[in-house]
């Protein structure tokens, strides 16, 4: 089987962007843009409140959480007018981001990238609906553009960027409650990252001996996949022994076509591990 026709067959299964962290430590901040972005965000130094319904917080959130009144999601973010931590709304933590953006000079090559993705997207909307005689919906276009994204990272042995499409999938999923394939792309992903997934470029045959695609040394497991492995197995009523069954069956599948260091046999230990480690902490938790 060729490399394509054994990532084309990958996408039998039913639906990420990628994300960069820009470390800055010390942002040049002019006088419109601390005007523009003085009023944003409820500083976390003051006793916390829901930015959207003001119900005082008895903790002081550290990342995205939900008000336990309005139910609606807090962001935290950094101001880069005066690097203060603020509590924000989703809507106010576009707006920060935005301003970081213009700060570090990245906004052009985001809004450059943004018109490709509409552009793309525009694409598989009418070719979509030429297929289907209807307009396609919303949900599909965005799960055929992921799965166009993926297809191109594979070839290019990108896996770091394939990894976090499959990841984008996975939330896609999950957030339509498909929690099965939510369940097994979330599997998917720890299975390339226990092989460490490296973006190669699509260096040559020669290179790629050299670079390989797959590296251990940048093997490790993301806390919050980890997490969400557990949740969607509680919600699904699935023994540890019956995740374990799909993370084999999913990820052989996928094993026998690519260069993976690790067989899912030789991964599993090490996600159960894990996963052992969250299931200790929600009975602790429950307990106290
Ligand atoms: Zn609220």
């Amino acid at each position: 089987m060729t490399l394509i026709s054994f990532i084309k067959q990958l996408f039998a299964i039913k639906a990420p962007t990628v994300s960069v962290t820009v470390q800055i430590t010390a942002p040049q901040v002019d006088e419109h843009l601390k005007k523009q972005c003085s009023e944003i965000g409820i500083p976390l130094e003051q006793p916390p409140v829901c930015p959207y319904c003001s119900t005082p917080l008895k903790k002081r959130p550290a990342k995205k959480t939900q008000c336990p009144s309005c139910r609606e999601f807090m962001y935290v973010r950094t101001r880069p007018k005066d690097n203060m931590r603020v509590l924000v709304t989703k809507v106010q933590a576009e707006t920060v981001d935005e301003q970081w953006r213009i700060v570090t000079g990245t906004q052009e090559a985001y809004l450059a990238r943004q018109e490709e993705e509409n552009r793309a997207k525009e694409e598989i909307r009418s070719r979509l609906q030429q297929k289907f005689g209807k307009e396609a919906s919303e949900r599909d276009v965005q799960w055929a553009y992921l799965n166009k994204q993926r297809l191109q990272h594979g070839l290019k042995n990108n896996w770091g960027l394939y990894r976090n499409t499959t990841f984008q999938m996975a939330e896609q999923v999950r957030k339509e409650k498909h929690l099965k394939t939510a369940l097994a792309l979330y599997l998917e992903v720890c299975f390339y990252d226990l092989n460490g997934p490296e973006n190669r470029g699509g260096l040559d045959r020669n290179w790629l001996k050299e670079f390989p695609p797959f590296d251990l040394k940048s093997a490790f497991l993301a806390p919050a996949i980890v997490s969400w492995v557990e949740e969607i197995s509680v919600q699904l009523k699935l023994s540890l022994e019956e995740v374990k069954g799909i993370f084999l069956e999913h990820n052989n599948k996928i094993y026998k076509g690519l260069a993976f260091l690790r067989a899912p046999e030789i991964c599993w230990p090490l996600l159960q591990k894990e996963l052992d480690k969250v299931i200790k902490n929600g009975e602790n938790g429950q307990a106290s």
